[in-house]
C-alpha cells in the first residue's frame, strides 16, 4: 500500500485511489475534505505517475492553494513549478495570459480592483447624468451580471435604466485600457473556450485531472469554467459541503453541487463523515443548530475525539463587557496552567502544551465588530492579527504606488493615469491643474485615445498651436505642467525596463517624493516592499508583471500569517476553511447572526435583469446565515464561546439585542453559562434578568 494511504481513514483512502473518473466527496466540516484533496493530488504524481503540468486543483483562497502545494511538496518530496493549483482568478489569469488575444486584448492585460472600477463607473456615469445610481450599486449589479455569465447585449430596459448601456461602455473601456476586471477573469476564459473550441480542446488536453475543493460555493460562470474543461476526460473531483454554502449573496449557487450526480451520472459519491477537528460536545452543538436547514445532502458526523467541555454562553451587558470577557479568558488560559492536547488523534494519550496566542479566534458577523476587540486587545497587551477588513490595496499611499506601477506596466491604462494625474500640483495651482486634466480627459475621449496619448499630442504640438480641438486652450504654464509630469512618466518607464519590482517601488517613491517624506514611517508602504521582494528572483519587466498579478489577486483573508503567535480577528466568512483550538463568536444576537440587513435588504437581490417584479428573491437567506453560523461553531477543536449583548452599538446607534435565535436548537445540557462581571449591568440589570434570557 502505499505510504500515502497510510494516514489517511479507509473513506479517504477510497477517495484517493479513485483517480479516473468524476467522483464526488461530500463531507462534513472537519473530516478531512482539504486533507484528502492534497494526498489525491499527491498519489497522483507520485504512485500514478500523471505529469504534474496534468493536473489541475482549485481552491477557495491563494493561502489554501499556498498550503495545498507546500503539503504537496512534503508529501512527494519534490518542488513542482509545472503544478496547478491556485484559486478560479489565479488560474483564469494564468491561461488568459496565453490565449486572450482573440477577445480583443493583448496578454499583459492589467486586473482591475474595486477602485480602479469604481472610478471608472464614475467617469462614465459622468454621460449619464439622469442615472439615480450610486457607482458602487451599479458595480455590484455588473458583477451579479457576470456571474451569471450575461453580458451587456443579452439585456435590455427591464433590466433598470441605463443599465445596459453602462454596462457596455464599461466594458468597452475596460477593453481600451486593456484591462480585465476579476469576474471578467473566468467570464473571458468561459467565452474564449466556448467561441474557440480549438483553445478548449489545448486546455482539456493539458489538465487531465481536475480537482475542486468548496464545490458547494461556486457560481454559474465557475460551475460552465468547470465543466468546459471537464468534459472531454471527466476525471472530475469535487469536494464540498452543503452545510457550508455561505456566499449565495455573491451568486454561489448550492444546486451547482446539489445536481453533480446529475451532471455526472456515473460518479462514485465517497462521504467522509468521521471528524477529526472538534470534541464531541461541539460537533453534537453544530449538528442541532444545522439539523434546521433544508437544502441537505444528509450525513452524520462523528468523531473518536474526547466529549470535551460544554461551550460556554455568555450572557452580556454591551460590546464592550463583551471584548472584556473574551480578554479575560486568554489571560485566564494563557497565563494559568491551562492546557490542551497537541493532536486530537492522541487526545488521551496525555500530551499537551501550552496555549499560546495564535490558538485563539474571535469570529464576528460584520468588520465594524472588531474594533472594540482589538482596542481591548490593545490595552490588555494581547498581540492580535486582524484578517480582512481594509485591505492593502485600499491605503491611500498603497493604491498611488500601484497606480504609477500600472502606468509603468501599460500606459495605456487610463484609468491609474488618471489616479496619478489628479494627486500632485504639477508646479501650477489646483485649479488650473483640474482644468489641464478635464481638458486632456476631453482630447482623449473625442478622439478615441488613451490619457497617455492625448498627453503625447498635446506635447507635439507646436507651442503656438495650444488649441484643442474641442476643449479650449491650454495655457503655457499648463502645458509646461504637462510636459514636466510626461517626462516623469517616461524616467519612470525606463526604470520599469531596468529594475526588479522592489526596486522599482523604491524608484516611484523618490522620484514622487521630492520633499524627501520619511517614507519608511508608512507602514502599508513597507508592507508593500516586504510584498514586492520575493519577486526579485524575476528579470525586471517579467518581476513587475508577476507582482502586480499577485497584488490584483490578493483576497481578504490572504493576509492570514498562521506562523504569528496572535489571536486572530475575523468575519465569520473569512474564517471558512480553518480551525482554532478556542473559538469565541461575538454577538450572538437577533439581527446580527442572523443578519437582518441579509434577509430583507435589496442588496441580496439578483440584479433586476429579469424584470424588477420578477422572483429574483435568493433563498431565504436565514438558511445561509444559519449555515454561516454552523461554519463558525464547526471552527472550534476544543473551546468554543458564543457572546451576546444585551445592547450594542451598531449602525450609529445603541440598539437593544436579543439573544440569536439559532441559540434556541442549542440544547441546555451541551452548555454553561459564562457571567462576565460589568459593574453598568450589575447597576441596572438584576441578575435574574439576565437569566431568564436561558
Ligand atoms: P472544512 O469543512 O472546515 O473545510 P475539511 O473537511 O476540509 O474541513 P481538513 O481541514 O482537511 O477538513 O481537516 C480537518 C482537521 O482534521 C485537520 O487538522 C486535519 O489534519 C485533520 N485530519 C483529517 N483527516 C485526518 C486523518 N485521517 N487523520 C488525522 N487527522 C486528520
Ligand atoms: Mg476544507
Amino acid at each position: 500500500m502505499s505510504y500515502l494511504l497510510d494516514e489517511l481513514n479507509p473513506q479517504q483512502q477510497e477517495a484517493v485511489r479513485t483517480t479516473e473518473g468524476p467522483i464526488l466527496i461530500v463531507a462534513g466540516a472537519g473530516t478531512g475534505k482539504t486533507r484528502t484533496l492534497s494526498y489525491r493530488l499527491a498519489y497522483l504524481l507520485a504512485e500514478k505517475k500523471v505529469p504534474a503540468s496534468a493536473v489541475m486543483a482549485v481552491t477557495f483562497t491563494n493561502k489554501a492553494a499556498h498550503e495545498m502545494k507546500e503539503r504537496i511538496k512534503r508529501l512527494v518530496g519534490t518542488r513542482l513549478e509545472a503544478l496547478t493549483v491556485g484559486t478560479f482568478h489565479a488560474i483564469s489569469s494564468r491561461l488568459l495570459r496565453q490565449f486572450i488575444s482573440p477577445l480583443g486584448w493583448t496578454s499583459d492585460f492589467g486586473i482591475y480592483g474595486q477602485r480602479e472600477e469604481l472610478s471608472l463607473l464614475k467617469r462614465i456615469l459622468s454621460h449619464y447624468p439622469q442615472c439615480k445610481q450610486s457607482p458602487a450599486s451599479l458595480r455590484k449589479k455588473i458583477s451579479e451580471a457576470k456571474n451569471q455569465l450575461i453580458a451587456p447585449e443579452q439585456l435590455d430596459s427591464a433590466a433598470g435604466p441605463y443599465f445596459p448601456e453602462i454596462y457596455q461602455e464599461y466594458q468597452t473601456r475596460l477593453r481600451e485600457n486593456n484591462a480585465l476586471d476579476l469576474d471578467d477573469l473566468i467570464l473571458s476564459l468561459v467565452r474564449l473556450w466556448q467561441e474557440r473550441p480549438q483553445v478548449l480542446e489545448e486546455c482539456q488536453d493539458r489538465f487531465l485531472y481536475l480537482m475542486v475543493d468548496e464545490y458547494q460555493d461556486i457560481n454559474l460562470a465557475q460551475y460552465q469554467w468547470v465543466q468546459q474543461l471537464s468534459k472531454k476526460y471527466r476525471n472530475l473531483c469535487v469536494i464540498g459541503d452543503a452545510d457550508q454554502a455561505i456566499y449565495a449573496f455573491r451568486g454561489a449557487n448550492i444546486q451547482n453541487f446539489l445536481d453533480f450526480q446529475k451532471d455526472y451520472p456515473e460518479a462514485k459519491v465517497v462521504r467522509l463523515e468521521q471528524n477529526y477537528r472538534s470534541t464531541k460536545t461541539i460537533l453534537e452543538v453544530a449538528g442541532k443548530v444545522i439539523q434546521k436547514t433544508s437544502q441537505r445532502l444528509e450525513k452524520e458526523l462523528w468523531t473518536e475525539n474526547e466529549e470535551g467541555a460544554r461551550i460556554w454562553v455568555c450572557p452580556v451587558w454591551d460590546e464592550r463587557a463583551e471584548a472584556k470577557g473574551i480578554v479575560h479568558e486568554i489571560e485566564k488560559m494563557i497565563g494559568g496552567s491551562s492546557f490542551w492536547s497537541i493532536d486530537s488523534r492522541r487526545i488521551n494519550s496525555g500530551e499537551e502544551r501550552a496555549y499560546c496566542f495564535s490558538d485563539f479566534a474571535v469570529l464576528y458577523r460584520l468588520n465594524a465588530q472588531k474594533d472594540v476587540i482589538a482596542e481591548a486587545f490593545t490595552s490588555a497587551g494581547i498581540p492580535y492579527q486582524v484578517v480582512g477588513g481594509t485591505r492593502l490595496v485600499d491605503q491611500e499611499e498603497v493604491a498611488d504606488m500601484l497606480a504609477y506601477l500600472k502606468v509603468i506596466n501599460n500606459p495605456e491604462d487610463s484609468v491609474s493615469l488618471l489616479q496619478i494625474l489628479n494627486k500632485p500640483a504639477w508646479s501650477i495651482g489646483l485649479p488650473e491643474w483640474v482644468q489641464t486634466i478635464t481638458a486632456l480627459e476631453g482630447l482623449a475621449e473625442s478622439e478615441h485615445i488613451s490619457l497617455y496619448q492625448a498627453i503625447s499630442q498635446v506635447l507635439a504640438e507646436e507651442p503656438t498651436l495650444t488649441e484643442f480641438r474641442s476643449q479650449g486652450n491650454l495655457s503655457l504654464s499648463q502645458r509646461k505642467a504637462i510636459r514636466k509630469f510626461a517626462s516623469l512618466l517616461e524616467q519612470l518607464k525606463a526604470a520599469g525596463a531596468d529594475l526588479k519590482a522592489e526596486a522599482l517601488v523604491r524608484k516611484v517613491l523618490t522620484e514622487t517624493n521630492p520633499e524627501g517624506k520619511n517614507t519608511e514611517e508608512s507602514e502599508p508602504l513597507l508592507e508593500l516592499l516586504a510584498m514586492a521582494t520575493p519577486f526579485n528572483r524575476y528579470p525586471p519587466a517579467t518581476s513587475l508583471k508577476m507582482f502586480l498579478e499577485e497584488i490584483a489577486l490578493v483576497g481578504e483573508t490572504d493576509t492570514f500569517d498562521e506562523r504569528a503567535n496572535a489571536v486572530a480577528l475575523m468575519t465569520l466568512h473569512a474564517a471558512k476553511g480553518l480551525e482554532f483550538p478556542v473559538v469565541f463568536i461575538c454577538g450572538v444576537e437577533a439581527g446580527l447572526i442572523p443578519y437582518i440587513k441579509s434577509v430583507s435588504s435589496s442588496e441580496f437581490r439578483v440584479p433586476s435583469l429579469d424584470g424588477p417584479d420578477s422572483q429574483s428573491l435568493m433563498p431565504p437567506s436565514t438558511e445561509e446565515e444559519r449555515r454561516l453560523f454552523y461554519v463558525g461553531l464547526t471552527r472550534a477543536q476544543k473551546h468554543l464561546y458564543l457572546f451576546h449583548a444585551r445592547q450594542r452599538y451598531l449602525y450609529g446607534q445603541k440598539q437593544v439585542q436579543q439573544p440569536s435565535p439559532f441559540l434556541a436548537d442549542i440544547p441546555g445540557h451541551l452548555t454553561q453559562q459564562l457571567d462576565i462581571p460589568s459593574r453598568k449591568a450589575k447597576k441596572a440589570e438584576p441578575k435574574e434578568e439576565q437569566l431568564t434570557l436561558w
